[in-house]
């Protein structure tokens, strides 16, 4: 048993901590040293906005420095699998964008072009900013939150210049469907549902209830649906080879084509309903830590579903090109409704994203109270010494030890 010394519990203003780890006298030089270089921690450790559902184990250190998080890029935690899913799918990206722009005879900013360089930009931002927001998410419970805040207007960006691509490349012609002839009214709304997108994942997960993810997952489901629409209605409204003046798309007769938007439509599904079930590891929670749970899912359905996606748009092109339909698709394109409508877009996402930083109320109260307990602790602990023999063990927990225990039942 150990002494009252030994076990002590310590009342902050508002706060109590266990701290019969800090204030073990017999700390040693290397129990510290055991700690510092200490690289994962259990759910039971971290405090409760740093924690994941149904995932027990694996975690890096709460409160991380940007150097500490950049560092975890060479070691196994349960945020390995995110990170670099996504900057290798950022890469591959970069390099399929890079030969289509090379295998164009044409100028990149000919207007043909336009709308590629555009999906581009999208695809890039979602892939680097997730990966980035995964990569810094333990630096604080604010922090967590506002990454995938980031998270959130990249995927908007995103939904938006996937319409832009869809829109100019696979949109049905002669539909007298007014939303295909006029482009304006087809990017406007295409950019409300982007906006939608991060006012409501920002939302939910600023205020998180039990079904915060599902009504997270809701207006991204809507943005998509409305991104490939010019496609759905052309495959199935429409025929290649219909006379001029009756409805013609490409994707109605091209099984090619078909089969890619099949997949891409499955896999985007799959990646909703991964996100939002949390299975595996909800019917096994700790067994898939590491590897295998609900958002890597989520992130290889993404990838593959932009994959499909961008060979939908690929076909299309070639199409347009070997049928001399270039002139025509690209009437109505511009660098004001390609390029500069898209940086708008991400500009306005990333508006509305700050404002709900800014107004973002996150109880960080573990991290301060925490701070305030080691100052008060290293005081009682000094005059009960007596000595400062002890000081170096207390500086030591200072710097790397927290409280033990259940963390969250603390604040
Ligand atoms: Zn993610």
């Amino acid at each position: 048993m150990g002494s009252t010394k030994r076990n002590n519990n310590f009342n902050t203003s508002n706060t109590t901590f266990h701290n019969n780890d800090i204030m073990k006298d017999g700390a040693s030089r290397s129990d510290c040293s055991t700690q510092k270089d200490k690289l994962l921690f259990e759910e039971g450790e971290m405090p409760k906005g740093l924690r994941e559902p149904f995932i027990r184990s694996g975690y890096r250190r709460a409160y991380s420095t940007p150097w500490q998080c950049f560092k975890s890029l060479v070691y196994l935690n349960n945020e390995s699998f995110n990170v670099w899913s996504h900057l290798l799918t950022t890469c591959y990206f970069l390099v399929r964008f890079g030969m289509a722009a090379l295998t164009q005879s044409n100028s990149l900013l000919d207007p043909f072009n336009l709308p590629l360089l555009a999906s581009a930009f999208g695809t890039l931002m979602l892939y680097s900013t997730s990966s980035v927001a995964h990569l810094f998410n333990s630096m604080s419970e604010r922090g967590y939150k506002i990454c995938f805040f980031f998270d959130y207007a990249a995927v908007s960006l995103y939904t938006f210049t996937s319409s832009q691509a869809m829109f100019f490349y696979a949109r049905p012609m002669n539909t007298q469907w007014v939303i295909f002839e006029w482009p304006s009214l087809y990017l406007l709304l295409a950019a409300l549902f982007s906006f939608l997108v991060t006012y409501g994942c920002c939302k939910t997960d600023a205020a998180v209830n039990k079904f915060s993810t599902l009504l997270r997952a809701l207006p991204a489901l809507v943005a998509w649906v409305f991104s490939t629409l010019p496609f759905t209605v052309g495959a199935t409204l429409c025929s290649c080879h219909a006379t001029s003046m009756s409805c013609r798309a490409f994707s109605a007769c091209s099984n090619e084509s078909i089969g890619y938007y099949l997949r891409h439509v499955f896999c985007t599904i799959l990646a909703g309903f991964m996100y939002s079930s949390r299975l595996p590891e909800r019917l096994f929670p700790g067994r898939f830590d590491l590897i295998g749970n609900s958002h890597h899912f989520l992130h290889l359905c993404a990838a593959l579903a932009t994959e499909y996606a961008f060979k939908i748009v690929e076909l299309n092109v070639s199409y347009l090109k070997n049928e001399n339909l270039s002139e025509e698709t690209t009437a109505y394109v511009s660098i004001i409704n390609t390029i500069v409508v898209a940086i708008l877009v991400m500009f306005i996402n990333a508006g509305i994203l700050l404002w709900f930083a800014k107004n973002l109320r996150v109880k960080e109260s573990v991290y301060k109270n925490y701070t305030k307990y080691i100052k008060e602790s290293n005081v009682l602990r000094r005059r009960s010494l007596g000595s400062s023999r002890n000081l170096q063990e207390i500086d030591c927990a200072t710097s790397v030890t927290r409280p033990k225990g259940d963390f969250a039942a603390d604040y």
